[in-house]
């Protein structure tokens, strides 16, 4: 397939319509982007991008109830099948901070509109000679089909030019090379070498947003770890992502072999594509390694990581939830379990790290394990704490929620006041709860925290803490193995 070639595509209606609509109209529009791109690869694309002649306000006048999105133009479109994203041929004008456009030119014509775009395989348009039937014409300029054949990425025009005007292009290139399979144009490659540190000045988001679409990589033939690893060899990592950079060269005593950078992507492959932002938590999990390292045994890294994690997560711009999500993860990612653990241990583990997070704290372990080289039966350890889990949750409360009193059954049952001593008692009795779920009835409770009052009254001293939940110990994935200090009450 070449410029100028026929194509007959499966064309879903609401993109057919759209092209219809708009030509009706009297507008030029062609399919474009990254739809072409997998057209012309045999795949099915996922979106379907549309640009034309027509400027957005007639766009979205042309269809009633599309959306007009951003100051680029975008105007999405809903009918039949896909959701189509129609963009007004651009010519885009002097950026002059490497971040975004200062201001958008529109294009005259879709040349135009190819000849700003990134890469010659995303520069790629297909223009219906006849809708019904599905027919129409390639239009490539930039010879990307037959790159797409070659499997080569490479930047549209003078690679220098194309590069630096927007730093997040070099971003993509890892992107789409890796999701691709494509070999990065030499010329290409040493572009962004050469202009890797100017990636610094990019926003937050566009990072993110880039760096989740590596990690949603479905075919496990090209997991997120091909495009990450790109990532690095341009210099773009160091620079992005400095903290994970770091763990370059920091050994780890595992089964499989390779430092802890290469046990981090191992694990963002190992979890599930749906997942990216779990994905995001796998690949950040260990960061902590790389500023424990001295003490040999990389003891409280996963304090030290979640840290890390966390200021990476804000960096990027994370949703403040997904943010606190990643770093409880990261902080909580270490646990010990053997079989000796107690009942008690068991639902004081599911409070310390918070029922909400157990099922993706287990799915992290289990891949942290995989990306270890830890096989069964060790990693059966994993498989019991869950049903121990289980047990525990449907036998009695794991908060003060579950108490068989609250706060005013304290006061009115005890006669004394609203205050902080309520809380206390609420806390001492869920402790005994947790140890013994046989004590959780309305009576008991009243009669214990009367008990804890009258000592109290007479001076006597509050009883310490129980341990909060099992020790952390030693490096890898610990559920395997049988730590005699890890063992809690
Ligand atoms: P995917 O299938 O992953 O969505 P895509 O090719 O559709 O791939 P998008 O990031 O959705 O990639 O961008 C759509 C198209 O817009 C690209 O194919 C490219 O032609 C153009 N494009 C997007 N961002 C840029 C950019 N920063 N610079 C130049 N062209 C861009
Ligand atoms: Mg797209």
């Amino acid at each position: 397939m070449r410029d100028g070639d026929l194509l007959t595509i499966a064309l879903p209606a609401s993109a057919g319509a759209v092209l219809d609509r708009l030509a009706a109209a009297g507008h030029d529009a062609a399919l474009v982007g990254g739809s072409v791109r997998d057209l012309v690869s045999g795949w099915v694309p996922k979106d379907w991008d549309v640009a034309t002649s027509a400027p957005p306000e007639e766009v979205s006048a042309l269809f009633p109830g599309s959306t007009w999105e951003n100051r680029f133009g975008t105007v999405t479109v809903r009918g039949e099948g896909p959701d189509v994203q129609v963009t007004t041929f651009r010519s885009e004008g002097p950026y002059r901070d490497r971040r975004r456009p200062t201001r958008v030119t529109w294009g005259r014509s879709l040349d135009d509109d190819l000849a700003r775009r990134d890469f010659t395989v995303n520069a790629i348009a297909w223009r219906p000679t006849d809708l019904p039937s599905g027919e129409g014409r390639l239009v490539d300029p930039h010879r990307g089909i037959s790159d797409m054949e070659r499997r080569v990425l490479r930047a549209v025009g003078d690679p220098e030019l194309r590069l630096t005007e927007d730093a997040l292009r070099m971003v993509r290139a890892a992107r789409f090379a890796g999701r691709l399979g494509l070999h990065i144009a030499d010329e290409t490659a040493t572009v962004i070498r050469r202009h890797a540190t100017e990636s610094a000045a990019l926003s937050g988001e566009r990072v993110r947003d880039e760096l989740l679409r590596m990690l949603e990589a479905p075919d496990p033939q090209r997991p997120p770890s091909a495009a990450l690893r790109l990532l690095e060899e341009l210099g773009l990592m160091a620079v992005l992502l400095p903290e994970l950079a770091a763990l370059r060269g920091v050994p780890q005593a595992k089964a499989l072999a390779g430092d802890a950078l290469d046990h981090s992507l191992r694990t963002t492959d190992a979890l599930p594509a749906d997942r990216p932002l779990l994905r995001l938590a796998g690949l950040l999990h260990d960061l902590g390694k790389a500023t424990t390292l001295a003490d040999g045994h990389f003891i409280g890294h996963e304090v030290a990581g979640a840290e890390l994690a966390a200021a990476v997560a804000d960096r990027l711009r994370l949703p403040r939830a997904d943010a606190r999500w990643i770093e409880r993860l990261v902080r909580q990612h270490m646990f010990a379990y053997t079989p000796e653990w107690t009942d008690a241990a068991v639902r004081r583990f599911i409070r310390r790290v918070g029922a909400d997070l157990l099922d993706d704290l287990f799915a992290l372990r289990a891949a942290d394990n995989a990306a270890s080289g830890v096989l069964r039966p060790a990693s059966a350890g994993l498989d019991e704490l869950q049903a121990r889990i289980a047990e525990v949750r449907a036998s009695g409360p794991l908060g003060q929620e579950g108490l068989a009193v609250d706060g005013n059954d304290l006061t009115a049952g005890l006669g004394i006041e609203p205050g902080p001593v309520v809380g206390e008692l609420l806390g001492r009795l869920l402790e005994a709860v947790l140890d013994d779920p046989s004590l959780n009835s309305r009576e008991r409770l009243l009669q214990l925290a009367s008990t804890w009052l009258a000592e109290r009254g007479a001076g006597g001293h509050r009883q310490a803490d129980p341990p909060n939940g099992p020790a952390t110990a030693g490096d890898g994935p610990a559920a395997t193995i049988g730590d005699p200090g890890a063992v809690p009450r």
